[in-house]
C-alpha cells in the first residue's frame, strides 16, 4: 500500500488533488463525470478511431523569433525539480525521464501560450495500458495532456495518449509506433478568477498531435486528478509547464513556448 501511495503522489502535478490509493477504483467506483454518461476512467467509453498521421509534421520545428526555448537538446538549465535541479538524462539532443527523479517544471511560468514539443515513448515495450510509455505535459502546473504509448495499447480512453487525463479522450488517435518521434503543438488558454477568487473562465486547450487536431478549444473540468473529479485549485495568473515522471523512460526534445498576448495591443 505504501508503494501505491508513493506512486500516486508522483502522478499528480502541482494541482489540487490529494494523494489517494485509488488505483483499485479504476473503471468501477469512480465518480460520474458531470453532464456525461461516463465515469472517470470509464472502460466503456468509446475508443477514439485510429488515424495514421503524416511522418514528420512539425518535427524539428524551428522556434519563432519571439519563442522562449525551454530545451534545445543541450541542457536542463530552464527546468527544475521539486527538490532542486532537474535530474533527467540529457543525451543526443533529447532529455529522458529518469525513474523516481520526479516531475520537472519549467522555471519560467506562463499563462496563455503556444507550446511545441516532441516526444518518443520507449521503443522497447514491456508493459501495457497505463504502464506503457506514460508521461504527461501539464500546462499551468496542473492541466495534463497525456503522453502514453497508445499504439495498439488499449487503456481507458480518458487516459490514452492525447487525453485531457481523466476528462476527455482525444477526438481521434494519431499516435506513432513506440520509439518514433511525435509532435505536440498545443495552444493553452489559462483559467481566470475574479478578485474574490471565483473562477470566471475555465482553462481550455487546442492540441495537434502529429499534425492532427485532437482537441479544439476544449475546456478542462479542473486540474488533473486520478480516479477523482477534477476541480480548480488556487487562483493564480501563471504556472509552469511540467513534464511527468511516471517511471517510464519517455524522451522529449525541441521544446519552445510563446506567451500569447491580447488583440489590439502594440
Ligand atoms: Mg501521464
Amino acid at each position: 500500500m505504501k508503494k501505491l501511495l508513493a506512486l500516486t503522489v508522483v502522478l499528480i502535478g502541482g494541482g489540487v488533488c490529494l494523494p489517494t490509493a485509488a488505483f483499485a477504483k479504476e473503471e468501477k467506483e469512480t465518480p460520474m463525470l458531470p453532464g456525461l454518461p461516463w465515469r472517470v476512467h470509464d472502460a466503456k467509453r468509446p475508443v477514439p478511431r485510429v488515424v495514421t498521421p503524416g511522418e514528420t509534421f512539425s518535427h524539428g520545428a524551428p522556434p519563432p523569433a519571439d519563442a522562449i526555448v525551454l530545451f534545445d537538446g543541450t541542457d536542463l538549465s530552464k527546468w527544475r525539480s521539486n527538490k532542486g535541479p532537474a535530474r533527467w538524462k540529457v543525451e543526443n539532443g533529447y532529455m529522458e525521464v529518469v525513474k523516481d527523479s520526479g516531475n520537472i517544471f519549467s522555471i519560467e511560468e506562463f499563462a496563455d501560450c503556444q507550446l511545441h514539443l516532441e516526444f518518443a515513448t520507449p521503443a522497447r515495450v514491456d508493459d501495457k495500458s497505463q504502464g506503457r510509455g506514460n508521461s504527461g505535459v501539464f500546462l499551468f502546473g496542473g492541466f495534463e495532456v497525456q503522453v502514453l504509448d497508445s499504439y495498439q495499447n488499449w487503456t481507458y480512453p480518458d487516459g490514452q495518449c492525447g487525453a485531457l487525463y481523466g476528462q476527455w479522450p482525444p477526438l481521434v488517435n494519431p499516435v506513432k509506433k513506440p520509439g518514433e518521434w511525435q509532435s505536440y503543438d498545443i495552444i493553452f488558454e489559462a483559467p481566470r478568477w475574479d478578485d474574490s477568487g471565483k473562477l470566471i473562465k475555465r482553462a481550455a486547450v487546442t492540441v495537434l498531435l502529429n499534425g492532427v487536431v485532437i482537441h479544439h478549444r476544449k475546456e478542462f473540468m479542473g486540474e488533473t486528478c486520478h480516479a477523482e473529479l477534477a476541480r480548480y485549485g488556487k487562483p493564480r495568473t501563471r504556472g509552469p509547464i511540467m513534464l511527468q515522471d511516471h517511471g517510464n523512460p519517455v524522451r522529449f526534445r525541441n521544446i519552445w513556448v510563446r506567451p500569447l498576448g491580447d488583440y489590439d495591443q502594440p
